[in-house]
């Protein structure tokens, strides 16, 4: 569509959105860095105006392009159009991708800009950076940031730590290993610690990898005999920032190979930073010279957040929605929902577009409806009376614990349900059956059901066993206790 009005366009009608443009490059560089500028608006120009709907539509080259230039230039773009074209006119960024590099609408920053052409850093950072993207691909999303960032007790330590990082990188803490439950924030941070580095200094390479990435591009590396390819792409990466770092649990080939890509990293004193579900020290089927190089820097937790900072953080969702929820039906939400921050989300969500539907109002009945959307697709109803046992005992959250033992022990949760005898698949098995008896209340017919119908003298057998060995066995014991403060949070 855009090519086609591009293609439309008269050489008079482009001078013309290309002189704006250029008036909207200089007028920015009277108060940016030039340098920024030429970084994130090397592929971008204005492609249309609408004189109708009052809209100037600024190009660029791709999603990620749009995303950085949104955050960083977005409000100043959007002011400076108003100044230089019409305080009326606002500015809505698109995707456009010229058919080469000398579009007659792109400026030529260099010129324009004054930039000197033996800078070595401008003109060929932005090509390393744009071959790493193409390689990596571009995982960053500017909405994680510090500033939307909820802090309390339990993260407050975390938060601190990826803060100093991404102010002082290199010099800070290195590595930096966040974990926590799932949901919690750890992506969060990640991500707001790599957006305020590239902010900072756009001319870093600055990568985020989820693990399950990462062991994608070495298998796929030594299947083509390519190894020494990838390693050099790491060479030139500044900051690393690898996500979910259990996932390399049992990879032995890719853990080698990670180790001597940290170790380089390391020597190097380039950044990185790390995010597991658990302690490095506690991490399954991992190398321990690689765990033990995982704790070399700081190692913080994150923690669930209690009850006054779900309602808050449930408002500053709001708040950065534009949207107003009662109070009290906030409180709700937090009260029920008390294990993680996406699913909090989620909640808000759902109630948010109930309002919506429901010609912005809402009742106690709308809250219960989100609940039970989120938890159950509507099938069970909530006991209002006793809300904290209820919390308990209910199944999405006992679900929560059936997976995150199943990754500790290194197994799927369908395994657990299977009628596999394999020694660990039944431990993890064992050890949930006597949870769900324990500390969820369940009854021997509701565990033999969830775990794939198992009789209920197999469940007395399987529940009998781990409390009797518990007591001798210190390993049993202590997942045990692990397993325990997950569940009592
Ligand atoms: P994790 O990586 O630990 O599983 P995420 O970082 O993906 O968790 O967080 C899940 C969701 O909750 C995201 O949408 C994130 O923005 C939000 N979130 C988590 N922690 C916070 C926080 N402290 N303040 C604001 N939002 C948060
Ligand atoms: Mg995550």
């Amino acid at each position: 569509m855009l090519i086609d009005i591009v293609n439309s366009y008269d050489k008079e009608k482009k001078e013309f959105l290309l002189g704006i443009w250029e008036d909207v490059i200089l007028h920015l560089a009277k108060q940016i860095d030039p340098k920024k500028i030429f970084t994130f608006l090397q592929k971008a120009g204005i492609i249309s105006i609408d004189e109708k709907e009052q809209k100037v539509y600024v190009w660029l080259a791709n999603e990620f392009a749009m995303s950085q230039v949104k955050k960083f230039l977005g409000k100043q773009i959007k002011e400076t159009i108003k100044e230089i074209y019409n305080s009326q006119f606002d500015t809505e960024f698109v995707i456009y991708t010229p058919f080469s590099n000398d579009n007659e609408l792109t400026a030529d920053l260099k010129k324009l800009l004054q930039l000197k052409e033996n800078k070595k850093e401008h003109t060929i950072e932005p090509k390393i950076k744009n071959k790493l993207y193409e390689f990596f691909g571009i995982l960053f999303d500017p909405i994680y940031n510090f500033e939307n960032f909820v802090v309390w007790a339990n993260n407050n330590f975390a938060f601190s730590a990826a803060k100093a990082v991404s102010e002082n990188p290199w010099t800070a803490y290195n590595p930096l290993f966040l974990y926590g439950n799932v949901g919690l924030g750890k992506t969060h941070l990640m991500q707001a610690i790599g957006n305020k580095i590239m902010q900072d200094d756009p001319e870093k390479n600055v990568i985020y990898l989820p693990t399950s990435k990462l062991i994608d591009e070495i298998v796929e590396s030594l299947k083509k005999n390519k190894l020494n390819t990838l390693l050099s792409k790491f060479n030139s990466i500044d900051v690393l920032l690898l996500d979910d770092v259990q996932f390399l649990s049992g990879k032995d080939k890719t853990q080698e190979i990670f180790h001597n890509i940290f170790n380089d990293f390391h020597m190097n004193k380039k950044q990185v930073i790390i995010s597991g579900d658990r302690p490095p020290k506690e991490l399954i089927n991992i190398e321990p010279r690689l765990k033990s190089r995982f704790g070399l820097g700081l190692v913080a937790d994150i923690k669930a957040p209690d009850y006054e900072t779900r309602v808050a953080i449930l408002q500053s969702k709001l708040e950065q929605k534009w949207e107003e929820i009662d109070y009290n039906f906030l409180e709700k939400i937090a009260k029920y929902v008390v294990w993680n921050v996406r699913e909090l989300e989620w909640a808000l969500n759902i109630l948010i577009t109930r309002k919506k539907l429901m010609w912005n109002s809402l009742s106690e009945q709308d809250v219960t409806i989100a609940l039970e959307t989120l938890w159950y697709g509507q099938q069970e109803t909530i006991d209002m009376s006793n809300i904290s046992e209820w919390n308990k005992k209910s199944e999405k959250n006992f679900s929560n614990i059936v997976e995150m033992v199943a990754q500790y022990y290194n197994v799927s949760v369908a395994d657990l349900k299977s009628d596999s005898r394999k020694q660990e698949i039944t431990v993890a098995r064992q050890m949930l059956m006597y949870l769900a008896k324990t500390h969820f209340g369940w009854t021997l017919e509701r565990i033999g059901d969830y775990f794939g119908g198992k009789n209920h003298t197999s469940v007395i057998y399987a529940t009998n066993n781990i409390e009797k060995k518990s007591k001798f066995d210190k390993d049993l014991a202590h997942d045990y206790n692990v397993f325990v403060e997950w569940i009592e949070g």
